[in-house]
């Protein structure tokens, strides 16, 4: 079977640290061979003032740059209208095949979140889910936060040997974990509104085009 093939959706706005750790660890610990960052289109719930898709988008190509292991996958950025996660897997599950191995990388933040995705049992069918403790979700509690038909799956669904997704090409539930970066991009903004030097968060050349674009500079 071919290496499975990573899955990191998010707003990316801006791209940083967090997200680039997390895909390199998780892609490292399950030897994916590749991660593709989707980058989402403008979603109807974020009202902050965030950059546009377009801007989002380039960061992210600006932030995988020089890793071979790291793709962008523009679809969902482009489309108007909500894209939703089940209909992108489709998608890539159409255009793959049933034998290759989907991983969609998550954050442990983002795993307590998923029961409310839409057609979110579906997801199972189509990838493994690959579960990134980050900070603020320490490994002993976050099972008790998990909302009950979540717990059920995550229960049902987990792989205690993490390489079982080489094996199977969804269905699964594995969990890494990986260096803590307390990182967000609500921090990288907000410093950036409030003129302090986000260096160190995120990579200098993401800074030079936040720079030349004019973002996040408002109220
Ligand atoms: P915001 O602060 O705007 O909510 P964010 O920094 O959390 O954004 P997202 O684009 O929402 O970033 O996150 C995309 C994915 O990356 C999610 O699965 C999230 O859990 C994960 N992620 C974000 N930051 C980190 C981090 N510092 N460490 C590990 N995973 C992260």
């Amino acid at each position: 079977m071919a290496a499975p093939i990573g899955i990191l959706g998010g707003t990316f706005d801006p791209i940083h640290y967090g997200h680039l750790r997390l895909a390199q660890e998780v892609a490292d610990k399950l030897r994916l061979a590749e991660v593709r960052f989707m980058p989402s289109g403008t979603p109807p719930h974020r009202s902050s003032p965030g950059a546009p898709a377009e801007d989002r988008l380039a960061m992210v190509q600006l932030g995988v740059t020089g890793n071979s292991l790291f793709t962008v996958d523009p679809h969902e950025t482009l489309r108007s209208g909500p894209g939703y996660t089940v209909d992108t897997l489709t998608a890539m599950r159409a255009e793959l095949g049933p034998a290759q191995s989907l991983v969609l990388l998550l954050g442990a933040d983002a795993f307590l979140e998923l029961a409310t995705w839409s057609r979110w049992h579906q997801l199972f069918t189509l990838a493994h889910v690959a579960v990134a403790y980050r900070p603020g979700f320490p490994v002993d509690t976050w099972q008790s936060r998990m909302p009950q038909p979540l717990a059920a799956e995550y229960n049902a669904r987990l792989m205690r040997q993490p390489l079982g997704v080489h094996t199977a090409s969804a269905g699964g539930i594995v969990v890494v974990p990986i260096a803590a970066l307390d990182i967000s991009a609500t921090l990288i903004r907000d410093a950036m509104r409030a003129g302090s030097n986000p260096r160190y968060l995120l990579p200098d050349q993401i800074i030079k085009y936040i720079q030349e674009h004019s973002l996040y500079n408002g109220n």
